[in-house]
């Protein structure tokens, strides 16, 4: 299809919002981003971007800069606390590895690519639902709807108001703080480190890279926590706090000492992608999910890009959808299954799944052919979602643009 016929209305300017706005507009696409945010700006700490991550950003033109700002990580190590015995010790294959990056550096760049590739932008836009139909409209807050688009999408995460099904609130969620990363060497540079207690206690120091070009290397600290238990914490203070993660791990009691934590709640759920005509839903407004296998933003890039290739590759938006959730869905229902399984073994008050993981499953990753199968599934790589989405096609639809736009020059 050729995507300078189209209009497109995106609502949320997250990361999957941000990078299916740019990935659209770069090839001719007429695209807006509604967000109800005053000014656009990053939500939460830092995360990890997979392989997976990296193939999307590597198509839109932005992973050297990316690699400059972020961490390069080789391993996700895990500890008991007390004895220390390792339990969780995951590599990548020869020559991958993540990058670990704030989120607030990765939208700068998705922002500066949206903008640079002609979106528009209406912030102070809360959207309340969608008037369905052949060319649906959005419908903002103050009741207005938006122009009539050829295509909506929705990119507003976990908690989107254009759902039947509200999403479901873990029993955990965590305490994350972005603080300067100590350079005294009490953790490595490379490795995203973590400490459990149990499946209740839980803690990880991240190296998350520089906020942008030239500035201070920056670590995410996180600390699981039971929601029910976030007022108690709360009351008890922060000298109370700084003596639990003293005595849980010594050498991250620094980091709580200069923390300004952030209680992130976690969601799971799926939901149908189609919310009308014409109509789809990308990253978490789709499938959200608890973070502990660090693929939600790898997922809300990999939606975007597999959109824009099959709007590239198809002749209507009905069969670029269909092929869209084609290429997906597999993915993102074995990924979905994979965290509600796993989750509880590292956030949750059960004491038999701890004992197994501890148990079995870490020296289960001793055995190659295990270790092989746990780095593919933490680096988003099972069932090949690059492969799926045929990034190729975008480049032949980049060059269809850049040739037609020198042709008008
Ligand atoms: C604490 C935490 C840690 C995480 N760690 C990792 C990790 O290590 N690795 C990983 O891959 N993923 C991680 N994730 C998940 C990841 O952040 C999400 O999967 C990803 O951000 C989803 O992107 P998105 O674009 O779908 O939605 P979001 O990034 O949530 O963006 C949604 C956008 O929609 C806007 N919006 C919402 N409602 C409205 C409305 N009504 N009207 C207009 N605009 C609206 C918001 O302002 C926002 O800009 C983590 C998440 C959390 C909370």
């Amino acid at each position: 299809m050729k995507l300078e016929t189209l209009d497109i209305a995106i609502a949320g300017a997250g990361i999957g919002g941000l990078s299916l706005a740019a990935l659209l507009a770069r090839r001719g696409a007429k695209v807006t981003i509604h967000d109800q945010m005053s000014a656009p700006q990053p939500v939460g700490s830092g995360f990890v971007l997979q392989p997976t991550g990296a193939a999307i950003l590597s198509r839109m033109g932005l992973l050297d800069r990316v690699k400059a700002r972020g961490a390069r990580i080789s391993r996700m190590h895990g500890r008991l606390s007390g004895n220390g015995r390792t339990v969780l010790d995951v590599g990548y294959r020869p020559g991958a590895y993540g990058i670990a990056i704030q989120r607030g550096a990765l939208f700068d760049l998705l922002l500066e690519s949206a903008i640079g590739t002609g979106v528009r932008f209406e912030t102070s836009s809360r959207v309340v639902g969608i008037d369905a139909g052949s060319s649906p409209r959005l419908v903002l807050e103050n009741g207005i709807k938006t122009a009539a688009a050829d295509l909506v999408i929705d990119a507003m995460g976990a908690n989107s108001p254009i759902a039947a099904k509200t999403a479901t609130e873990l029993g955990y969620g965590a305490l994350w703080a972005t603080v300067p990363w100590p350079q005294d060497g009490r953790f490595r540079a490379d490795e995203l480190e973590q400490r459990y207690r149990r499946a209740s206690q839980m803690a990880g120091v991240l190296p998350v890279g520089t906020a942008n070009d030239g500035a201070m290397p920056m670590a995410t600290f996180f600390w699981s926590i039971r929601n029910s238990d976030f007022d108690a914490w709360r009351t008890a203070g922060r000298e109370s706090w700084i003596d639990a993660v003293r005595s849980f791990w010594p050498e991250a009691e620094m980091l709580a000492v200069i923390a300004e934590p952030v209680h992130a709640r976690y969601r799971h759920l799926t939901r149908t992608p189609i919310a009308g005509l014409n109509t789809v839903k990308i990253g978490d407004a789709w499938h959200a999910t608890s973070p502990q296998l660090g693929q939600g933003a790898n997922m809300a890039l990999l939606d975007a890009a597999s959109l824009a290739s099959a709007l590239c590759h198809e002749a209507t938006i009905d069969d670029a959808i269909a092929l869209h959730l084609a290429q997906r869905r597999l993915h993102i229902r074995f990924y979905q299954l994979l965290s509600r399984v796993l989750t509880p073994f590292y956030q949750s008050d059960s004491t038999i799944l701890p004992f197994s993981r501890d148990m079995l499953i870490g020296p289960a990753t001793k055995l190659p052919i295990v270790r092989s199968l746990i780095t593919t599934l933490v680096t988003g790589e099972l069932l090949d979602p690059v492969g799926r989405i045929a990034l190729e096609r975008l480049a032949q639809a980049e060059d269809f643009a850049s040739k037609n736009q020198s042709a008008l020059v």
